[in-house]
């Protein structure tokens, strides 16, 4: 089982076991334990709805993949 130290949450945890559908995916997984990612999941989804966000636009697409770098607190790749 792969093991990695979460950047989120700073615990040592089994990862996901497949990467997230995402840009990144592999970045992520290895850098991020699965309940953050659910968390970030739930907050992404609120956020979309909040700001208005529309994902075919890519300022706004580059402007998510801000928020998840900050609330993941994701290391520069
Ligand atoms: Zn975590």
């Amino acid at each position: 089982m792969l093991t990695i130290t979460c950047s989120r949450c700073g615990e040592t945890k089994e990862a996901m076991p497949y990467p997230p559908f995402v840009r990144q995916g592999a970045f992520i997984q290895a850098h991020v334990c699965p309940d953050c990612w659910q968390a970030w999941m739930e907050e992404s989804v609120r956020l979309i709805n909040h700001l208005g966000l529309n994902l075919m636009v890519p300022a706004d697409a580059q402007r998510l993949q801000q928020y998840m770098r900050e609330f993941l607190h994701l290391p520069t790749s």
